[in-house]
């Protein structure tokens, strides 16, 4: 390894289009607050984007999913079925309501929430479920669909890792009754920090405006009838957001181009599970992940550390949320369990070169 060579790293945005004529446009005219043309033009862009008819944009991905919870009314004695191989903010958004995140197992070939799992965990308290579309492929949606359909349940997709990724034809986002994104720097699209949550249903939408923007009487200036929050966007962030989005089939294009060049390189090599994607899905693949069995040479974080001496940056997959302290269940969700232990995110950047995927590739498979 030469000292020359660039450090690798898993994510980091591609801010070079028109990102900086619109923040200094932001900034120019004043408008940097949580008012300002941007917002509704997000808002609308991305709504559009998903094949839905509204989109609220918020303050992150966390405050999307604790207020679309807010709206439906989920609070105390009630709970939520979520994966428990998901990002965090997943759970805590239930906890932050007072209801009870219950934790259901993964499918091994998706990653994602295992359907029969959710069965099993529906119970008379069950309010909604959320499923995750984990490291950018789609969840197998219909069961879970039909499932909320017989018990009268939410579904609300947390579509954070899947900007684009596609379910039978239709784009996340679409699916559940109020659906929420992420655009934390590392994710498909970014904003700084931003969420947002689609939805075709205009009262739940209404709602959501008023719930995000401290809950005030719209008659009455300053009267505020519940509890409710600073959730907003502001239009410098929107502002970024808008320029991401002229460019978001480009990005996703990149990633899915990023993936088939890791599948070619890594077809053959022994122990290493490449990630899926099922015939019903459109990957966005937001990180492209392997998981790394006992047929490969080294151990999952033993494969990290060798990364890491070749300045290839990569990440574990999260821990299960029911082994975690504030949700330890002592309960055993062996699936995903098994997988947090496996698996691994590749760098993913859209910044990355066809040169940078083959010296990881190389890297991988010279360690072996
Ligand atoms: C990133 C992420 C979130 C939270 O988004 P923030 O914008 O960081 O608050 C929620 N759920 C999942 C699955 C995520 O990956």
């Amino acid at each position: 390894m030469s000292d020359s060579e660039r450090f690798i790293p898993v994510a980091e945005p591609l801010l070079s289009g028109n990102e900086l004529a619109y923040v200094t446009d932001c900034v120019k005219s004043g408008w940097v607050s949580s008012l300002g043309a941007y917002i509704p033009r997000f808002e609308e862009m991305f709504a559009q984007f998903c094949g839905v008819r509204l989109g609220i944009a918020t303050s992150n991905g966390t405050t999307a999913l604790h207020l679309a919870l807010a709206v439906l009314g989920i609070g105390p004695g009630d709970e939520v079925i979520v994966p428990t191989l998901t990002f965090i903010a997943t759970a805590n958004a239930v906890a932050y309501t007072g209801a009870e995140p219950v934790f259901a197992d993964s499918e091994p070939r998706t990653w994602n929430l295992d359907p029969d799992d959710v069965a099993r965990k529906i119970t008379p308290k069950t309010k909604a479920i959320i499923p995750v579309h984990v490291y950018g492929h789609p969840a197998d949606m219909d069961p879970i669909l039909d499932l909320a359909r017989q018990h009268n349940l939410f579904v609300v997709e947390d579509a954070a890792e899947a900007h684009g990724a596609m379910y039978k034809g239709k784009r996340v986002g679409s699916l559940g009754v109020l659906n929420c994104f992420s655009f934390y720097g590392n994710k498909i699209i970014t904003t700084g920090e931003g969420g947002l949550i689609t939805t075709n249903d205009a009262a739940l939408a209404e709602k959501a405006r008023w719930l995000r923007d401290h809950g005030m009487s719209t008659e009455k200036r300053y009267w505020h009838p519940v509890i409710g929050y600073n959730y907003r966007i502001t239009n410098v962030q929107a502002a970024l957001g808008v320029a991401q989005m002229e460019r978001i089939e480009e990005f996703i294009a990149r990633k899915r181009h990023i993936a088939e060049t890791y599948n070619q390189l890594l077809a053959r090599v022994p122990g290493l599970t490449l990630p899926p994607e099922e015939k019903w899905a459109t990957s966005v693949y937001w990180m492209y992940s392997v998981l790394v069995g006992p047929k490969f040479s080294l151990g999952r974080d033993e494969l990290a550390a060798r990364l890491k001496q070749r300045k290839i940056d990569s990440r574990p997959f999260f821990y299960p949320i029911h082994t975690m302290p504030p949700y330890h269940t002592g309960e055993s969700l062996p699936v995903a369990e098994e997988l947090s232990r496996q698996g691994i995110n590749l760098p993913s950047a859209v910044t990355l070169t066809d040169d940078d995927i083959r010296r990881i590739a190389a890297a991988i498979q010279e360690s072996r």
